[in-house]
């Protein structure tokens, strides 16, 4: 069985070139470029200024709306979610989404990280919700952004993946928003299937972190 937690930084930076430009093509030719087709205008939702109802609302940047009557300035800032590659007996598990967005599709145990709570925490916390069962190692692999459109609301993501170990795998039990789970054989499973553009950016490195 490979050592996952032996992985070399020296080997992550050598790829890293080769992953940068990788992920950037992924990103406009896949995920990034369909959730596009959603993407959220701060205009099309504030008609209104929330603080003072006035209507002469500017954009000064893509991600900022400011009320030029009362000054009220809003930020839609990128949100953070934590993804854990779980791995054992060289298979990774892999989840079913039981919800939308992309319902039906693979995708890795996580999600979004609470109001003061740090990355580890968030991350622990969303695999027990999933999957009722505990990690006892991680070992943090990249970061890939996202989009993630929920309710006619398109949210910019930074997804942090880490490479995780589980404690015990005989409570495990798909609930919340997973509706399945399987383990696959990460160098076979066609990463298509994979919901979400960061994690399959994830699944790629870790993939190319195991090839050498
Ligand atoms: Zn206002």
């Amino acid at each position: 069985m490979t050592n996952i937690f032996s992985v070399r930084i020296d080997k992550v930076q050598r790829t890293l070139a080769v992953e940068s430009m990788r992920t950037k093509s992924c990103l406009i030719h896949s995920g990034w470029q369909v959730a596009n087709e959603y993407q959220m205008h701060l205009h099309d939702h504030f008609k209104l200024c929330p603080t003072c109802g006035g209507r002469d609302l500017k954009m000064p940047c893509e991600k900022s709306l400011v009320c030029s009557d009362c000054d009220f300035t809003y930020y839609h800032n990128t949100g953070a979610a934590v993804a854990g590659i779980i791995v054992q007996d060289s298979k990774v598990l892999l989840t079913v989404r039981a919800r939308e967005p992309f319902k039906g599709m693979f995708d890795l145990p996580g999600g979004f990280i609470d109001y003061r709570e740090d990355a580890e925490v968030a991350l622990k916390r969303e695999i027990r919700e999933e999957l009722n069962i505990e990690i006892s190692q991680m070992q943090f692999l990249l970061t890939a952004p996202n989009l993630y459109h929920y309710k006619n609301v398109t949210y910019h993501i930074l997804d942090l993946i880490y490479i995780c170990k589980p404690a015990s795998l005989s409570n495990i039990c798909p609930q919340d928003d997973v509706e399945d789970y399987q383990f696959v054989d990460p160098r076979q499973f066609d990463l298509k299937k994979m919901a979400f553009v960061s994690t399959r950016i994830g699944m790629e490195r870790y993939l190319a972190d195991l090839r050498g």
